[in-house]
């Protein structure tokens, strides 16, 4: 799997900690807890989680509940799955009975919207969903352009801004209306991620929000918000602003195939109690996967 190679370094950083708990002992406890903080910290775990779970196993071991490396290795992969879960189980897709659903794209420029929206569409279409596709950046004439690629990639159909300034809500609502008389079941709305002029992006994501869910309510169905996986930690200010104006439903986490640091996706859980829904895992249209905690939490501590 993909993501498993991705995670390469992530997995070399916790490596070491096996080496350590495969002979460990009692007297080994405060050696090792401090070799497992740096190992979590330099994977992007961030000081709040990694503080949490080394204490929480010192507290175990030293209460004698864990008796042996392998006991101590189990219960730092709960840890991690717990971290991963407790506030964000939801990591299907929430589409509503109301046809068509709505997604809404967002993010900043270069994160892997388009893309994602792409992979997105190719994956609904081969369950069976007619998609429609909606070109909400209309600020980047690029951006439409894109995307008229992955619609002629994966067969969908395609809603574009008619003339320079078209607003984005008025292409969502006209992409959303038509996707309504045209029996379409899902509309994929790609949004605009112009980092410079934040507020008034802000702006066009609530009015684009307002939009959709006049002509369908209870639209949109998702707002999933993509972050670049090899920006680690730094995404976790962006996520926040987007998630505190707009409301995130769910989280795409791209370029896990590259240099990602397996925690930011656990640190971005945690921060924001949003579950992952999708990975990205490479530019192909089969490269976006559905998130399993589990899986990976196997992959960084194999
Ligand atoms: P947008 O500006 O947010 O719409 O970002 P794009 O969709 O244009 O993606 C920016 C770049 O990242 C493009 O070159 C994509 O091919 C690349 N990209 C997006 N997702 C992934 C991924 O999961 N893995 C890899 N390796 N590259 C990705």
């Amino acid at each position: 799997d993909k993501i498993f190679t991705g995670f390469s370094k992530t997995r070399d950083n916790l490596a070491v900690i096996d080496e350590l708990l495969l002979y460990w002992n009692l007297a080994d406890t405060d050696k090792v807890l401090d070799e497992l903080e740096e190992a979590l910290l330099v994977s992007d775990f961030g000081p709040r989680i990694t503080i949490k779970i080394v204490e929480s196993l010192r507290e175990d071991i030293l209460a004698g509940k864990l008796k042996s490396g392998n006991e101590i290795k189990d219960a730092l992969k709960k840890s991690v799955l717990e971290f991963l879960t407790k506030s964000a189980n939801k990591t299907e897709l929430q589409l509503g009975y109301r046809k068509p659903s709505v997604i809404m794209i967002v993010g900043v420029n270069g994160g892997g919207k388009t893309t994602s929206l792409g992979k997105l569409a190719y994956r609904l279409k081969k369950e069976g969903a007619k998609i429609l596709m909606a070109a909400g950046d209309t600020f980047r004439a690029a951006a439409s352009d894109q995307l008229e690629i992955w619609a002629e990639r994966t067969g969908c159909e395609i809603v574009v801004a008619e003339g320079d300034k078209a607003k984005a809500s008025s292409v969502l609502s006209q992409a959303v209306k038509r996707g309504k008389e045209q029996g379409f079941d899902v509309v994929l709305c790609d949004t605009s991620g112009r980092l410079h002029t934040n507020y008034s992006l802000m702006e066009e994501l609530i009015a684009c929000k307002k939009a959709v869910g006049k002509v369908v309510s209870g639209a949109p169905n998702e707002i999933l918000l993509v972050l670049d996986g090899t920006t680690g930690l730094n995404m976790l200010p962006q996520a926040r602003e987007f998630n505190e104006v707009v409301g995130i439903t769910g989280l795409v986490l791209t370029k896990l195939d590259g240099s990602a640091r397996g925690g930011c996706v656990v640190s971005v859980v945690d921060e924001l109690g949003i579950p992952v829904k999708f990975v990205g895992v490479g530019e192909g249209v089969e490269d976006l996967q559905p998130f399993d905690a589990e899986a990976f939490v196997d992959a960084i501590f194999s």
